[in-house]
Order: structure tokens, then sequence, then C-alpha cells
């Protein structure tokens, strides 16, 4: 690409986004020789890993797995120094990853793309973005991010406020000393759980306001060990395979016992195995817990008895436990001293569903009950996940219909990659898709390459391009609903379901199928000559 300022550019693919997906799918590309470039809003690369950089913030799938599998001299050569690492030891590989494949040439910083129209006679995309850029493209790519537009506090007279507020998502760069402060932490979801240990340790008084309880494992975070990493690396393409073929991207330790068939101290046994390992598995304790009410309910109880082993006031170990959905539906959280935190003399926990946030006053917020003075307010109110940063795109496809139009009534893809209508458009991790319920790194690789062998089909088959036929996509959007309500997901108002952002419709978006059985499917499609697509 062009390093000049040049702002009218023809490109043979734009890739919105610098994250993991941007940059893999920028060196496949390159790799088929295009010319490609990659267009991300924010400072640097790393998309979410740039910008959470919350206290605590870290991954929750294990670092030898939560990583590119691309390259064997990367995946031999770098050193990972936790079990889960840290934000910034991420954010530091995914630059390395820049560096070492040479791929920042080809990456506009600090540039949102603002729009995308097809022209149906050049079957070509016209890309422009908020600093004048005008690109035809032949290819767009959509490497947005499932969880990258915020959900941005909409609390009446938020601007009244004298101290400071925070957005995890949006968190600055300098880092934030809370000493000495009184502290407000609005939201207990995944990003919640990670900080508010570490903000506790810091802050004078931390209020926790809860509307929602999540269940959340111990992580058992640790240095790597050495042994392991050893073994990992010496059979690392092994290691990768099982993972590709798995059910969420990396291999868990399956049991094919339903919780209900086995006795109840064997039952608590392998719970509390789980437990003390640590980490996602738990929810694979049992085959039946995100399929059977009964099942779930004993792990739910087991949860139960955790909380109020660790929380020593039982009125807060309560309110801390969940019972308004299945456990596992919403997202479940990996934590390092999250509940034994609500010991701690300087931490209240603030049930929003008794008193909910009636506003946000000049010096804190008011509920229903009182008021609480605050220096600072973070908000971890997550994201408009999976479909956000797609729609705020103004994206236009044939006849000049917007994806906001298609999506009015929830999204609809075929296979989370490609839309009908919208002709040589890819999403990757699209709603469809595993994406969110995987470890996305595998589900970015894979639709990644999905996406480069397909377009060196269609240049070397000259081809211009493919496009989703409309039968195929609704059939794939019964098909991941129909698997979805299989499962007790759809049971919570969770962010999977939109249920988080008022007026989203609500619809199971991920395919919760498998990792593996889903890149089947793509293959299969694939080996069909592109069935379900018409390329012209
Ligand atoms: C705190 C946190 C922890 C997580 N931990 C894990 C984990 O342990 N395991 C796991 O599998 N997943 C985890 N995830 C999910 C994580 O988002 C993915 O694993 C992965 O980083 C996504 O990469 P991506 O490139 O698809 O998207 P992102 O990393 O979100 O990157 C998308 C980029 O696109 C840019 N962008 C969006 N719209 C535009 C536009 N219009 N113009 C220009 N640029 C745009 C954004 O600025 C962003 O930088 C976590 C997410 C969060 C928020």
């Amino acid at each position: 690409m062009p390093t000049t300022d040049e702002k009218k550019l023809t490109l043979d693919a734009v890739i919105v986004g610098a994250g993991f997906a941007g940059l893999y799918m920028l060196y496949r590309l390159r790799g088929l020789g295009l010319s490609a470039g990659v267009f991300e809003a924010g400072k640097g690369v790393g998309g979410t890993w740039y910008w959470n950089r919350y206290p605590g913030a870290r991954c929750d799938v294990e670092s030898m797995d939560y990583s590119y599998s691309f390259s064997d001299e990367l995946q031999q050569e770098w050193r990972w120094t936790e079990r889960y690492s840290a934000q910034p030891e991420i954010l530091k590989y995914i630059n390395h990853v820049a560096d070492r494949f040479d791929l920042r040439r080809d990456i506009t910083l600090e540039t949102r793309v603002t729009s995308a129209v097809f022209d149906e006679a050049a079957s070509r995309w016209t890309v422009r973005t908020d600093r004048g850029h005008d690109i035809s493209a032949q290819f767009c790519i959509m490497a947005t991010g499932c969880l990258s537009s915020t959900q941005e506090p909409k609390f009446e007279r938020l601007e009244s406020f004298t101290g400071k507020w925070y957005h995890t998502g949006r968190w600055p760069h300098e880092g934030v000393d809370f000493t000495g402060q009184r502290v407000g932490v609005i939201g207990t979801g995944s990003s919640a759980i990670q900080s508010i240990p570490i903000i506790a340790a810091q802050a004078k008084r931390l209020f926790v306001f809860q509307r929602t309880p999540n269940y959340s494992v111990p992580a058992h975070n640790a240095p790597l060990d050495p042994e392991y990493e050893k073994i990992v690396k010496a059979n690392y393409a092994e290691f990768r395979r099982q993972a590709r073929e798995s059910r969420v991207g990396f291999v868990m330790e399956k049991n094919d016992a339903s919780a209900l068939e086995v006795a109840p101290d064997v039952r608590a046994r392998e719970y509390e195995t789980r437990w003390k390992r640590g980490g996602l598995g738990f929810s694979s304790t049992f085959n039946d817990i995100l399929f059977n009410q009964a099942a779930n309910q004993t792990a739910a109880d087991f949860f139960g008895a955790k909380i109020r082993s660790i929380v020593r006031d039982p009125v807060v170990a309560d309110t801390l436990t969940p019972k308004t959905y299945p456990l596992g539906t919403k997202r479940l959280c990996v934590d390092t001293n999250y509940y034994a935190t609500f010991n701690r003399d300087n931490v209240t926990l603030v049930d929003l569903r008794k008193t909910p946030i009636e506003r946000i006053t000049p010096d804190g917020l008011r509920t229903s009950k009182q008021d609480y003075q605050l220096d600072s307010i973070v908000f971890a109110i997550g994201f408009d996940a999976m479909t956000g940063a797609l729609l705020a795109v103004d994206i236009r496809g044939r006849g000049g219909r917007t994806l906001r139009d298609k999506w009015a009534e929830g999204p609809k893809t075929y296979l989370g990659l490609s839309m009908a209508g919208f002709p040589n458009l890819f999403t990757i991790t699209g709603p469809g898709s595993p994406s969110v319920l995987s470890n996305m790194i595998v589900s970015i690789e894979q639709h990644a390459d999905w996406i480069a062998d397909c377009i060196d089909y269609l240049r070397t088959n000259g081809r211009r391009s493919i496009e989703a036929m409309a039968d195929a996509e609704n059939e794939w959007v019964q098909h991941v609903n129909d698997v979805g309500h299989m499962t007790l997901y759809p049971q919570a108002n969770s962010w999977y379901m939109g249920a988080n952002i008022p007026g989203k419709p609500r619809i199971f978006m991920p395919y919760i199928g498998g990792v593996g059985v889903y890149r089947q499917r793509c293959d299969e499609v694939t080996a069909k000559g592109y069935e379900g697509f018409t390329l012209a």
C-alpha cells in the first residue's frame, strides 16, 4: 500500500481493524500477492488488548492456547510468563507479531472506516474513512471485533459528575491511581470481576454496584510452568490440531457422564477437582450442564456453597449468588480473589435489583435508597457485542441496501462469514460462527484462512465475486438458532442474546455447534465448490 498520505487508493482488499484478526488477515493476503490495506481506529495495533488496559485485564483462555498457531517459529520463540497472560504482555506479543512479519507498512492507524458501499457495475467496494480516504477495493474484510464497540454509560446527569469516570474498555494509557479514593464500580461482568480485587486493594473505599451476579471460577494463575511449556512446544502441532477439532478451540478435559447419573459424593468430588484446577473447564465437568436444567442446578448448587464458604457475610454471599439464569449461559468468568474481596472492610456491595441507580450526582451517585460519595466511577458495562462494530459502519450492498436494514431483526449471515446481498464482503468471527464461544484466536485463524483460500480460488478461476445465496443463508440462520435452542443458553439475558443493549433484537448470535464441527462444515462448503454461494 502507498505509504504516503495518499487518500484516493485502489487496493485488492481493505481490512477493517488491526487486532488479532486484521493482522493475520493481512499476513495471509500478502502471502497471496494481493495489495491489502488495514485501517484501524486506534493509535496502535492490538484491538481488544490495545483498548482494555484496566487493572487486572488478562486472558482467560490459557496463553499457550490463546496465541497464534500459523508460524511455528513464532510459537516456539515466544515465551509467555504466566498461565494467563496480562494485557501488557499480550499487547507486547501482538506488537512483536506486527514487527516480526513486517505488517506495519500496510496499516493506517487513527483512521476509522465510516462507510463501505458496493458498486454493482464495477463489482467493487468503495470504502471511506473519517480522514478522507476514498478507497476502491475488490474485497472488504471486516475484522472489527466482537467486543470492540463499548456500551456507553447512559445514566442520567452523568455530565454533572465532578469526579473522574472511566470505561474499562477505553482505559487511559497512563493508568489510574485510585489511592485514597472512594471508587464506584458499576457492573459485575468479566472486566469488573478482574479489576475489582485490584481496585479494592488500592482505593480507600470501593462500592460495587451489581445488577446481575455472575458465576466466576478461580484462575489459579501462576508463572507458566517451564516443564509444561516444554511439553507443549515439543508437541505444538498436535496440540493445535486438537484445539482446532475441539468444541471450544482448546482442549478441556471431557467427561461423558451426566451430572444426574453419578452419586452425589462423586459429583461433589468432580466439581471440587475442576474448581481446584480453575478456569473455563468448569462448565464441562459433566456432559449435560449446558443442556439440562436439573444437571445445571447441581453445578449452581456447588457454586452457591463455594460462595458461602468464601464470603463471610451471608447477605453479601447471597447477593453474589446467581439465581436467575443457568450456570454458563452468561459468559463464565475467571478470577483471582474476586469473592474474597467482599470480605474486605473497605468494600461494599450494592444490589441494584433492590435499589436501582436513579442518577449520577455532582459528587457520586444516587440509588433509590441513598447517596454515595465517589471520587471516581468505573463503568464496567461491556460491549455492544458481535454486531455493534459492524453496524457502526454504513455498509451498503446490492441495490444500496444497508446492513442495518438487513439486520433490523437480528443478524443474518451464511456461516458467520458472509451475507446475501453483500458480495465480496467478509466478516471475521461474525454472528453465526463460534466466535465468542471459543478460543477466539483459533476461530480467527480459521476464518482468515477460509477467506484467503476463497479469494485465491476466485482469482485462479477467473471469478470476480462471491456472494452467499439467500436460501443458504436462511438455512444457516435457522440451524444456528435450532442448535442454540437445544441448550440452556437462550434462557439468560446475556450479551450473547443482545440483551444488554436496550432495543437490540433478542437472538442467540454465536454458533454453538462447536469449533471442530463448524470447521468441517466450512471445509465441506469449499470442497463442494463453494456450496451455497454464487460465483460470478
Ligand atoms: C477484556 C477482554 C478479555 C478477553 N479475553 C479473551 C480470552 O481470554 N480468550 C478469547 O478467546 N477471547 C478473549 N476476548 C475476546 C477478544 O476480543 C478476542 O480474543 C480477540 O482479541 C479479538 O480480536 P479481533 O481482531 O477479532 O478484534 P479486536 O481485537 O476487537 O480488534 C478489532 C479492531 O477493529 C477496530 N475497529 C472497529 N471498527 C472499526 C472501524 N470502523 N474503523 C477502523 N477500525 C475499527 C477496533 O478499534 C479494534 O482495534 C477478550 C475480550 C476482552 C474485551
